[in-house]
C-alpha cells in the first residue's frame, strides 16, 4: 500500500535487516529493540492489522514463522515474547500486520 512503511521495508524501498524470508512472509529487525533479540514478522501482502486480517492461514503461517525463527536465532529454549499490538488500546503504531518476536531476556507480566 502506497506510504506504508512495513510495505516499503518488504518492497525494499526502506532498508532494513533482514534475517528470514520465505513464502510472502519477512522478518527483520526492530529500529528500536526492547530486547536482545526483537524482530518483526510481516506478510509482504498489505493487511492493516490482527482485526483487518481475514487469512487465517496466513495467521497460522505468520506463527510457524515466528516459531521457526526463535529457534533458527537460538532463542527457543530460554524461551520468548509473541506480541501483536492491535489498534489504539493495543499500542499498534505501524497499521501493517506484524508480530513482534522478543527475547534475550525474561520478560514480566503484565505488560504495560
Ligand atoms: P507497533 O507499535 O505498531 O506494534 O510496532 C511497530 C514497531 O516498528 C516498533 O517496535 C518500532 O520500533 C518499529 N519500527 C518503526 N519504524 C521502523 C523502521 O523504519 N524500521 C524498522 N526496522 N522498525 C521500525
Ligand atoms: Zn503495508
Amino acid at each position: 500500500m502506497t506510504g506504508c512503511l512495513f510495505c516499503k521495508v518488504a518492497s525494499g524501498e526502506i532498508a532494513a535487516t533482514v534475517v528470514k524470508r520465505a513464502d510472502g512472509l519477512l522478518a527483520f529487525q526492530d529500529i528500536n529493540p526492547q530486547a536482545p533479540t526483537h524482530l518483526l514478522v510481516i506478510p509482504t501482502v498489505h493487511i492493516a492489522s490482527l482485526k483487518d486480517a481475514t487469512d487465517d492461514t496466513l495467521l497460522g503461517r505468520m506463527l510457524g514463522f515466528a516459531r521457526d525463527l526463535a529457534r533458527e536465532v537460538g532463542i527457543a529454549e530460554r524461551g520468548y515474547r509473541i506480541v501483536v499490538n492491535t489498534n489504539a488500546d493495543g499500542g499498534q503504531t505501524v497499521f501493517h500486520l506484524h508480530l513482534h518476536l522478543l527475547g534475550g531476556r525474561a520478560m514480566r507480566w503484565p505488560p504495560g
